[in-house]
């Protein structure tokens, strides 16, 4: 049996409360669902004092849609919400990101703040703390070496969020508030080089995600999510493609595509010069290879790199021709 460090849990009933209750208690962390951080406390990877508990709150609850499409998505929507909500059906790649994370009951606890603030994982981090000592502990927790990169100077442990390739590619933002006011970021901004995502995130750590906004989706919209994990029913990515593209007639007018599960940053592809231009088969196989030549797994996660690296270029491509189908069917 894993044992849990002693922790004290409040239950605040606003917004103000849980920020205000988080930077007085010293070691405190927020927890919603608990679905990601009851499991690392298990594994003793952090030992707080207080768990600040926002599941629930109700500022944070419920997806509402502006009259121009924006969405405001809160950041205490459970997945299942999220999933299954009319109001994201514009945006199909995000609910289908979202029911593709972990098990059924994970994506009732789980939120889409946690989702989006999910600490980094690596093969040698999640693991028990015996496992961890066994092997000298590394960089990220109680040590000073990285076993995946054979270095001491920084860490690469992934960026393993279903929704966040697909948020990243909508160009999505975020609302915080923090214990000196509010705050908003693009989403692109909250990841870091460095696995170490707590240290090295140049936020206020004590700030309250409140808000994901998803800017409007212009006319010809066309949007997918490619997981590839050991098991359908309840895994983490071992790879995620997050693809947006807009049409104009039989143009493709724009694409966005995010691999994620990668590095501690999901990686956004360069796709310069990809658009004005039908998807056919020629243009698909380049823009595959454009994403095959741009990432570089790492042993973080499961599956060898060379193998990860080679099903991105094979999902991207599956993806693209999912949207060029669907889009001669909406024609
Ligand atoms: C077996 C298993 C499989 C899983 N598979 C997947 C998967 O396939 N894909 C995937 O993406 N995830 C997976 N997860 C992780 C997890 O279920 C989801 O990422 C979920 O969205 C986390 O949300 P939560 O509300 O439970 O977060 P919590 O566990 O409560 O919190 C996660 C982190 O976010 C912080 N946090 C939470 N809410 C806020 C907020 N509003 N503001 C600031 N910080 C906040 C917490 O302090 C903590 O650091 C899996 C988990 C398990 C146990
Ligand atoms: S990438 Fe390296 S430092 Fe980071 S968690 Fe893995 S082994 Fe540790």
């Amino acid at each position: 049996m894993l044992r849990m460090p002693p922790f004290q849990v409040h239950n605040p009933a606003t917004v103000a409360e849980a920020v205000d209750l988080r930077a007085r208690l010293p070691e405190s962390l927020f927890v919603a669902g608990g679905t990601d951080l009851l499991p690392n406390l298990k594994h003793w990877l952090h030992q707080p004092a207080h768990l600040v508990h926002v599941g629930g709150l109700p500022e944070l609850c419920g997806i509402r849609r502006q009259p121009d499409g924006t969405l405001l998505l809160g950041a205490g929507t459970t997945l299942h919400e999220l999933a299954t909500s009319s109001a994201v059906a514009d945006a199909p790649a995000l609910p289908l990101a979202a029911s593709l994370v972990a098990g059924p009951q994970h994506r009732t606890m789980g939120t889409l703040g946690g989702n989006v603030m999910l600490d980094t994982r690596c093969l040698f981090y999640n693991q028990t703390a015996d496992w961890r000592k066994a092997v000298g502990f590394c960089l990220k927790k109680d040590g000073d070496w990285c076993h995946v990169i054979g270095s001491g100077k920084s860490c690469v442990a992934a960026q393993s969020s279903d929704t966040v390739p697909v948020l990243l590619a909508l160009g999505a933002r975020l609302r915080f508030e923090t214990p000196s006011g509010p705050l908003e970021l693009a989403l692109a901004d909250l990841y870091q080089k460095d696995g170490r995502f707590d240290l090295a995130r140049d936020i206020d750590p004590r700030a309250l995600l409140t808000t994901v906004i998803v800017p409007p989706r212009p006319p010809g919209h066309r949007s997918t999510y490619r997981k590839v994990r050991a098991r359908a029913a309840v895994d983490y990515p071992q790879l995620g493609v997050a693809v947006v593209a807009n049409f104009e007639g039989d143009l493709l007018a724009a694409i966005d595509i995010v691999v994620g599960a990668i590095l501690p940053q999901p990686k956004h592809v360069d796709l310069d010069g990809a658009t004005g231009r039908p998807l056919d088969d020629t243009a698909i196989a380049t823009i595959a290879e454009r994403v095959f030549k741009q990432i570089k797994p790492q042993t973080n996660v499961h599956g060898s790199p060379e193998w990860r690296r080679h099903l991105a270029r094979v999902e991207t491509a599956r993806a693209l021709r999912q949207l060029r189908d669907e889009r001669s069917r909406a024609f």
